[in-house]
């Protein structure tokens, strides 16, 4: 009988001492086998030609692949839903539909995860937490070489902070990128078919002012004593856009809005979320029905919460009630999928003595504020307004903007907010992201901005500094200690509690005293130039540092023009003439050249690409008195 204890104990022993630590690869050998279901999905066969692929870089070793209808042996990866011991007692449903398991158990390995990607996700987890894997942009992957792969107990269940994750920069829409960093789209930009059907300002598409302006102007806005229907010229002179927005207790206005919204839906019944929202503009309708509703439903009395255009007209923030009372109505009739509706401008305000139905989407942007500080204590009344809709709902999306829109290439220091603001979002209950950065190719550290955000949508609490110095060495090579004190200076000045707050639509010579000094610039000069040198041997970071470098080119040249002579100006004085700087017209061209060169498409948002900034600037200096 002793004997046989001992026995019991040596067997617990090794059977610890084994579950303490398998070893998947060793001296160019591997006895494991990958092994899917026998009816594997496409996500499956997917993550396990993944795995396989990413072993073999890894050891130049080749793990077999195999269906769970071979016999059971002891070293297994387990990928999906294969039929085991080890997986019988998952409960699918806990992971949604993107939520992750990775998990040793004995000498197998498990890993699985959600219907939609939580299974591919889960397989680029482990390759870049557990064997050291980055994807640090689409072009730049870090595979680590190693002859030996061990892994101590792994349980790690994951699941992702908000459920909806879009990093919106060109540079992310690469399917291997947007797997690894578990990334959505509300576009057609990723791989895959959007579950956006609309996305916002439809209003005039489910009801359009051209059709119904003339014959029905009870469906419009009634303000200053009159309905507006029908359209007016956009801002770019080019087309028309609605004068103002429905009329949201008129009983037809639903029942048109409802029946369009079926046709589309008739048309693209996979997506899910369906945009039923105001048109871009604050011109809603204060009929005597309207009125009544958003008095009603008002938190607040209409001078308490005033807002500003951007032409900086005022008006009271009060049209929620009228609008979620229709929202609401909609969502009614169409049960299987969200309405998602903005909560914008004159609808920021969050309602009082209604709330969403479960189906509703509530999308608030933060367009307004300041990039000095974390929204929560920088920008108030937009916290406010958030954490109000936060008690009220679970389904929020908040569109951020992460760079400065009017100048994409200008020094933007705002990476130290970023983190903040996730996790002040997280906490109040925000469930989806749509953080926009660059619509265009190229920007202001557009690759490092991307990582870190993407890594943050599905963690926020991430250790940020650790991540930045991983893509850092990574993506920087040599010049990541130079990168790293550029990056620092910035932030150190940026303007943080000053008076000049750093918004999306500013420009570089509104930050010539602070984080743009004559002398901060030259001192950011001396640390690319030193950069620049340690990287000569690699041609590929080199680009990446000079990119990195442009925006002090892009700084430098906007405020020469804007000061035209002095010590920062474009122009000398010589003999009572304007006599451009050789540097200036040396620096402008060697700032295009490298533009075209690495593909930056545009140099502001939706305007001038580098070709049209050359010839803009080259006019500058041919005649400066004509700008
Ligand atoms: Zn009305």
């Amino acid at each position: 009988m002793k004997k046989l204890i001992q026995l019991l104990l040596l067997l617990l022993v090794c059977h610890t001492l084994t579950a303490q630590k398998i070893t998947l690869v060793k001296k160019g050998k591997s006895p494991y086998t990958i092994v899917m279901p026998s009816k594997a999905t496409l996500v499956e066969i997917e993550a396990a030609k993944v795995l396989q692929d990413y072993l073999y870089r890894i050891t130049g070793v080749t793990v077999p692949t195999g269906f769970d209808t071979a016999e059971e042996k002891p070293e297994e990866i387990l990928i999906g839903k294969v039929d085991r011991p080890q997986t019988r007692e998952i409960v699918y449903s806990d992971f949604g539909r993107d939520g992750l398991l990775i998990r040793t158990a004995g000498k197998k390995l498990v890993i699985t995860g959600g219907y939609k990607k939580g299974i591919i996700y889960g397989v680029y987890t482990f390759l870049d937490k557990y064997l050291g894997c980055r994807k640090f942009a689409a072009e730049v992957t870090y595979v680590p070489k190693k002859t030996v792969i061990s892994l101590p107990v792994i349980d790690d269940f994951q699941l992702p902070a908000f459920a909806f994750r879009e990093t919106y920069y060109t540079e992310v829409y690469d399917p291997e990128y947007m797997n690894w960093h578990k990334l959505h789209s509300v576009s057609t930009r990723g791989e895959e078919k959007s579950e956006w059907g609309y996305f916002v300002h439809t209003f005039h598409t489910l009801l359009n002012p051209e059709e119904y302006g003339q014959t029905n102007p009870e469906y419009f806005s009634y303000y200053n004593g009159e309905r507006h229907a029908g359209t007016v010229p956009s801002w770019d002179g080019k087309s028309v856009q609605p004068a103002a927005q429905l009329c949201l207790t008129n009983p037809d206005v639903l029942e048109i809005v409802c029946k369009n919204l079926k046709a589309a839906i008739d048309k693209r019944p996979e997506a899910l979320y369906w945009s039923v929202s105001q048109n871009d503009n604050v011109n809603y309708c204060r009929c005597e029905h309207c009125a009544a509703l958003d008095e009603k439903y008002a938190a607040f009395k209409p001078e308490e919460k005033m807002l500003s255009t951007h032409g900086g007209e005022k008006y009271p923030a009060l049209g929620m009630g009228s609008l979620l009372t229709f929202i609401n109505q909609v969502a009614d009739r169409f049960p299987d999928k969200i309405i998602s509706t903005l909560a914008y401008q004159y609808t920021r305000v969050p309602p009082k003595g209604i709330v969403p139905r479960k189906n509703v989407n509530i999308m608030l942007c933060s367009i307004e504020s300041s990039r000095n500080d974390p929204m929560e204590a920088g920008d108030k009344p937009f916290a406010e307004d958030l954490i109000g809709w936060g008690k009220l709902t679970d389904n929020i999306l908040v569109w951020d903007y992460v760079i400065r829109f009017s100048n994409l290439l200008a020094p933007f220091p705002n990476l130290r907010i970023l983190q903040p603001n996730l996790q002040f979002l997280h906490r109040n209950r925000v469930s989806a992201m749509f953080e926009q950065g660059n619509r265009d190719r190229g920007g202001e550290f557009a690759n490092l901005r991307a990582y870190l955000i993407s890594r943050m949508l599905w963690n926020p609490d991430i250790d940020l500094q650790k991540e930045m110095d991983e893509f850092l060495n990574g993506y920087y090579g040599a010049a990541a200690p130079d990168i790293k004190e550029y990056i620092n200076l910035l932030h150190d000045h940026n303007q943080a509690g000053m008076e000049v707050k750093m918004s999306i639509f500013g420009k570089p010579a509104d930050d010539k005293e602070t984080f743009l000094s004559e002398a901060l610039l030259s001192r950011y000069n001396a640390i690319f130039d030193r950069a620049l040198k340690k990287v000569e041997k690699t041609p590929d970071v080199y680009v990446r540092v000079k990119s990195a470098r442009l925006p002090v080119y892009y700084a430098t040249l906007e405020i020469a023009k804007a000061e035209k002579t002095g010590p920062r100006g474009a122009f000398d004085i010589i003999d009572n003439k304007l006599v451009p700087k050789p540097g200036i017209a040396a620096m402008l061209h060697e700032f295009v050249y490298h533009c075209v060169r690495t593909g930056v498409s545009r140099i502001a948002e939706w305007h001038t690409t580098p070709k049209e900034y050359l010839e803009k600037y080259i006019a500058f200096l041919e005649n400066p008195d004509a700008q």
